[in-house]
């Protein structure tokens, strides 16, 4: 059975990509099942470039085909930002909740308590063949100061998908249903079925 890498060090990321891609006809690995890899260099103006790079560093380190995902957050009021820079946003040792925290320090020193926001996901699948395809997904929504919730990872406790649930409110698989990433994932299945039949 083909053999696709999910080119990911997020533990949250490669639970929701393998349960969007779990009826696929391949055997899904994560970098977990490989000895310590050293990281690709992200190094991208753009979610899409960064996807390409890792799918195509992770397919030469394992020598199997790869899927990269990169993905973040851009809010309207801080002028996309923290966009390409969403997992460091706070600096290189930089987690979850140092990024909410200087998040949320970004809205304080323009007054603004709540903006327009959106995640964006590229997917890039790079075979061992050379073959690139990429994909992209998005979600619309809020970023507001006050967090809800303890489900997903990330900003999610303060994107509201609508006025009163955040993104960390509901349910796996509701996410994938409405998110950036499984957006991207779907496009990227209807692709691979084609090519994995
Ligand atoms: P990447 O691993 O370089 O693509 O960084 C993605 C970063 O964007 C993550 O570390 C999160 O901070 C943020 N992000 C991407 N997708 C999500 C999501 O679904 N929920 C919350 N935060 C996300």
């Amino acid at each position: 059975m083909k053999k696709i890498v999910l080119a990911s060090k997020n533990l949250d990321k490669v639970k929701e990509m393998r349960l969007a891609l779990q009826d696929l006809p391949v055997e899904i690995l994560s970098l977990a099942d490989f000895d310590e890899m050293p990281d690709a260099v992200e190094d991208g103006a753009t979610f899409e470039e960064n996807a390409i790079i890792k799918a195509k560093f992770f397919s030469e380190q394992t020598g199997l085909a790869c899927l990269a995902d990169d993905s973040g957050l851009e809010v309207d009021a801080l002028n996309g930002l923290p966009g390409v820079h969403s997992a460091r946003f706070a600096g290189w040792h930089a987690d979850d909740h140092t990024n909410n925290q200087k998040l949320l320090d970004e809205l304080k020193k323009i007054c603004a308590e709540e903006s327009k926001a959106a995640y964006r996901c590229a997917l890039a699948f790079v075979d061992t063949d050379g073959t690139e395809i990429l994909t992209t997904g998005k979600i619309g929504g809020k970023i507001k100061t006050v967090a809800k919730g303890s489900g997903g990872f990330g900003y999610d406790p303060y994107f509201y998908i609508d006025a009163n649930r955040t993104m960390a409110e509901i349910s796996p698989a509701e996410k994938n249903e409405i998110s950036h990433r499984g957006a991207a994932l779907r496009k990227m299945i209807l692709k691979l079925k084609g090519r994995f039949r």
